[in-house]
């Protein structure tokens, strides 16, 4: 009977999210201790360094240069908590959009000192009563070595439009000493990826019906054309054709813990 109650749970659960089907069956250990999650090394032009952690889903902690800067933090999903007291506060969050796989005041609460900037979307700052706001096409020149730019993320497909309509949300490229991050949120795999370029290391969503099918994924990797690629927000989805996929684009996969 409990399990039966769990699993209408989890169909109602998928009935409002925008993306975290199979988080009980994606074989993720339940209460990772902060050190257990993955992490991905790379350096920027002057020779700092921009630390990956994957987090959960679309949660994701970047260290770079002794600054704390999270996107997305989502402190429970599913049957995976996100422990963020034992993080550093961050210096910077960035959120996309407002579906509670993406903002999540817990989360938020946890990772804010008194110097922590936050970066949204229109909605999501009129519903936390604060934040910086970027539209699409907006450019922030956040510290000398630490610019943002806005972007959109939306979907395309005629009976999905109403997950995240165009104009809404927020994709982001984060470029940090000249390292380009760009953090694709929950998106189909729009026109305007043609225009991103010089991307070393892109985050791209692929869960159906709310963001890309693999097929698609394949499609927008070839648009940024970034140096690598780590797929997120996947929930059940099997990503592991992409990689060789991509290898002739000269895209290299990263498959992490992003389910
Ligand atoms: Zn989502
Ligand atoms: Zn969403």
């Amino acid at each position: 009977m409990k399990k039966l109650i769990t699993n209408l749970l989890a169909l109602l659960g998928l009935a409002t999210a925008c993306g975290q089907q199979g988080y009980e069956n994606a074989g993720i250990p339940v209460g990772m201790s902060d050190d257990a999650y993955e992490v991905d090394t790379f350096t920027t032009q002057s020779g700092k360094t921009v630390k990956f952690h994957a987090l959960v889903h679309a949660s994701i902690r970047i260290e770079y240069d002794g600054k704390e800067i999270q996107i997305d933090p989502v402190a429970k999903l599913g049957e995976k908590t996100i422990n963020y007291a034992a993080m550093p506060k961050a210096d910077y969050i960035f959120i996309t959009h407002e579906h509670h796989d993406h903002l999540d005041t817990t989360a938020i609460n946890m990772l804010t000192g008194e110097n922590t900037q936050l970066i949204t979307n229109q909605r999501c700052a009129e519903m936390l009563g604060y934040g910086t706001v970027m539209a699409n096409g907006d450019t922030l020149q956040i510290a000398d070595d630490f610019t943002v730019e806005a972007v959109p993320a939306y979907n395309t497909t005629e009976e999905h439009l109403q997950f995240h309509p165009k104009g809404r949300d927020d994709g982001f490229i984060l470029t940090l000493d000249g390292l380009r991050i760009y953090i694709a949120a929950d998106t189909e795999d729009i026109h305007e990826m043609t225009e991103i370029k010089d991307i070393d290391v892109a985050f791209m969503p692929c869960n159906q019906p709310y963001t890309m099918t693999p097929e698609q994924l394949i499609n927008a990797a070839r648009m940024v054309k970034p140096k690598v690629l780590f797929p997120y927000h996947y929930g059940q989805t099997d990503v592991s054709g992409i990689p060789s996929q991509l290898e002739a684009d000269g895209v290299e996969v990263r498959i992490r813990h992003y389910e």
